[in-house]
C-alpha cells in the first residue's frame, strides 16, 4: 500500500497489519543479494518498546559475517557492475528502488513503529517521504558528478576525475532506523560505491527489507548489504575491517569517537560522523510571535519523543520574557503531547526506544531535581502504560552547569534557562562539547545575524526549528561531527579525485 493509501487505516486496521508482520518477520543478514543466517549461528531479540515484547530474534553477525559482507561488497565493486553501469541506467534502479519503497510503505513503516515506538503517523508523514527524498535527491545527481580540465602548461592535459571511493561501511542508530540509513547508503550508492550497512540493534527489521526492495528494483546482487548486529561486534568488526575504504556514521559521540581509533587502527579509512547533541533555542525579548516560538519550543524537544539529534533541548529564554514565555509553555505544551499507542494514528508520543533509555532519562530527571531545577511538568511515567513510556516534562531555573543542561537526554525533557543580555546567551549557546543545531527567535535583522555567525553550530534556524529540505546540509560543530548528510556536499564526500596529468609531447 501506498504512503498515501496507508495514511488512511485506522487504528483497527494497523493492528490487523502488526499482527500479520509479526507472524514470520525476516530476521536474516542481507548478503550477495540473499538472505543469509549468521555464520555462528548468534541471535538476539529485538523488542517492542510500547509493549515490551520479544517481537523477533534476529541473526547476529559477528567478524566472519562482516568479513562475508565485505567480501561481496568488494567482489561487486570490482567487477564494476554498479560503480561502472551507465549513469542513466543506474538512475533508473534508484527511482524505482522509491517507486518499491512507496508501494511498501505499510510494511515498511509497520516494522519502524513496532522495533522503536515510533507514532505510525510519524513514519508514515516524515521517515517514508524523506527516505524517498533523499534517495531522488542523490539519484538527480548520478549523471551530474563532474570532472574538472584544468588550465596547465599547454604540453600536458591535465583532467581530475571523481571516482567511488569503494566498499563503504555504514553505521546507522535507532531514531529514524530507514532514514538515517539512507542518509548513508542513498549517496554512497548514487555516488557508485557499495555498501555493508549495520543498522541498529534495536530497530534493524525495516533496513533489511529496504535492501531487499533494492535488489527488487534491479541493484545487483553485492551492492547493498545489510548486518545486523551488536554494535561492540558487528559495528566494531565493520570500523575495523582492512578492506573497508571508508566508515559513514549517525550515533553517539562517544562511539564517534571509538571509530576514529579503529580507523587508526586498521586501514585509515576515512571516517565521516553525524554525532550527538544538545541544541539550543535562543528566544530574544523583541520575539515576534511568542506563541508561534512556544510551539516551536515544545515541538523542538519533544516531537519523536525527544529522541532527535538536534533536539531544542536547552531553552534559553531573555529574562524580560521568560515568566510569560513558561507561563504558555505549560498552557500549550504540557497537553500537546499525549502518550498513547504507537500504532494509533491518533498517537503523537510513543515509548522511548527502550527501558533501559526510559531508566536513563529518568535518572536525568532526578539529577535535574537533585541540582535544583524546578520540574514544573511530567518527569514521570504515564499511568496505566506497560511501555517504556516518559511523560513530556519541562524544567525551570536552569543553569547550563547541571547535567540536564550539558548531557544528551535523548527523551522529551526541555529546560528552560533564562539570560539578561546577547553576550550571555552567546556565551551559554557555546558552553557544550556540542555544535549541531540552535534556533533563534529575534526580529531585529543585525540581532539574528550577529548570532548566526557566533552560535558554533553546523545549522542555525532563525524564527524557525528543525525546518529545512536536502539542500541544506546537515551536520556539526565541535563533537557533534565531522561530516554532513542530505545536501551535495554528502554525494561528493563518497567520491575521491583522481588526477590524470598526459605529457603531450
Ligand atoms: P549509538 O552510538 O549507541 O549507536 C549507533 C550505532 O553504532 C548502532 O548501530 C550501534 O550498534 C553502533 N555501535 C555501538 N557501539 C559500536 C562500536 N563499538 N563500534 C561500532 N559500532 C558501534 O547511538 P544510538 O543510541 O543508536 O543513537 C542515538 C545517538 O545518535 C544520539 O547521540 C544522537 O544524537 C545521535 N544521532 C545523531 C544524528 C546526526 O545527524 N548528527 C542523527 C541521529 C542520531
Amino acid at each position: 500500500m501506498s504512503i498515501q493509501t496507508a495514511s488512511d487505516f485506522t487504528f483497527e486496521r494497523w493492528q490487523a497489519v502488526a499482527e500479520k508482520a509479526l507472524k514470520k518477520p525476516e530476521t536474516r543478514l542481507f548478503i550477495g543479494g540473499d538472505y543469509v543466517d549468521a555464520i555462528d549461528g548468534q541471535r538476539f531479540d529485538t523488542v517492542n518498546p510500547a509493549n515490551l515484547e520479544a517481537i523477533a530474534t534476529m541473526s547476529a553477525a559477528n567478524a566472519k559475517d562482516v568479513d562475508a559482507a565485505v567480501a561481496s561488497a568488494r567482489k561487486a565493486f570490482r567487477s564494476g557492475v554498479w560503480s561502472r553501469m551507465a549513469p542513466r541506467h543506474r538512475m533508473e534502479i534508484m527511482y524505482r528502488f522509491t517507486k518499491l519503497i512507496d508501494e511498501h510503505a505499510e510494511q515498511l513503516a509497520v516494522l519502524d513503529t513496532l522495533n522503536m515506538g515510533k507514532p505510525i503517523s510519524d513514519v508514515l508523514q516524515i521517515d517514508i517521504p524523506s527516505v524517498i527524498q533523499t534517495i531522488q535527491f542523490m539519484a538527480e545527481y548520478i549523471d551530474k558528478i563532474e570532472g574538472a580540465v584544468t588550465n596547465t602548461e599547454s604540453d600536458v592535459m591535465h583532467y581530475v576525475l571523481r571516482e567511488p571511493i569503494g566498499v563503504v561501511g555504514a553505521i546507522s542508530p535507532w531514531n529514524y532506523p530507514m532514514l538515517m540509513a539512507t542518509w548513508k547508503f542513498a549517496p554512497a550508492l548514487s555516488a557508485g560505491n557499495t555498501v555493508v550497512l549495520k543498522p541498529a540493534e534495536q530497530a534493524p527489521l525495516s533496513c533489511l527489507r529496504l535492501a531487499e526492495l533494492f535488489t527488487e528494483a534491479g541493484g545487483p546482487a553485492g551492492v547493498l548489504n545489510v548486518v545486523n548486529g551488536i554494535g561492540e561486534v558487528a559495528g566494531k568488526a565493520l570500523a575495523l575491517h582492512s578492506d573497508v575504504d571508508k566508515i559513514t556514521f549517525t550515533g553517539s559521540t562517544e562511539v564517534g569517537k571509538l571509530l576514529l581509533q579503529y580507523s587508526g587502527q586498521s586501514n585509515m579509512k576515512r571516517v565521516s560522523l553525524e554525532c550527538g547533541g544538545k541544541s539550543p533555542q535562543l528566544f530574544m525579548a523583541d520575539v515576534a510571535d511568542l506563541d508561534r516560538a512556544v510551539a516551536s519550543a515544545y515541538d523542538g524537544v519533544y516531537a519523536n519523543m525527544g529522541e532527535v539529534c538536534n533536539a531544542g533541548s536547552r531553552l534559553l529564554v531573555q529574562k524580560k520574557i521568560h515568566d510569560e514565555f513558561v507561563e504558555r509553555f505549560i498552557a500549550e505544551g504540557k497537553d500537546a503531547y499525549v502518550p498513547g499507542d504507537p500504532l494509533d494514528p491518533e498517537t503523537n508520543l510513543g515509548p522511548l526506544v527502550t527501558s533501559e533509555a526510559q531508566q536513563r532519562v529518568l535518572s536525568f530527571i532526578e539529577s535535574g531535581k537533585e541540582e535544583g531545577a524546578e520540574l514544573k511538568f511530567g518527569g514521570d511515567i504515564p499511568g496505566g502504560m506497560t511501555g517504556a513510556y516518559v511523560n513530556p516534562t519541562l524544567f525551570t531555573k536552569v543553569n547550563n552547569s547541571m547535567r540536564i543542561a550539558r548531557e544528551e537526554i535523548f527523551g522529551p525533557v526541555a529546560s528552560v534557562i533564562p539570560f539578561d543580555t546577547i553576550d550571555e546567551a552567546i556565551s551559554i549557546a557555546n558552553d557544550t562539547i556540542y555544535g549541531l543545531a540552535a534556533g533563534v527567535w529575534t526580529q531585529d535583522l543585525s540581532q539574528a545575524h550577529r548570532l548566526v555567525k557566533e552560535i558554533d553550530a553546523g545549522i542555525i534556524w532563525v524564527n524557525s526549528f528543525d525546518e529545512g529540505d536536502m539542500t541544506q546540509p546537515f551536520g556539526g560543530y565541535k563533537q557533534s561531527g565531522n561530516a554532513r548528510d542530505n545536501c551535495i556536499e554528502s554525494l561528493l564526500s563518497y567520491t575521491q579525485s583522481k588526477s590524470a596529468w598526459i605529457r603531450l609531447n
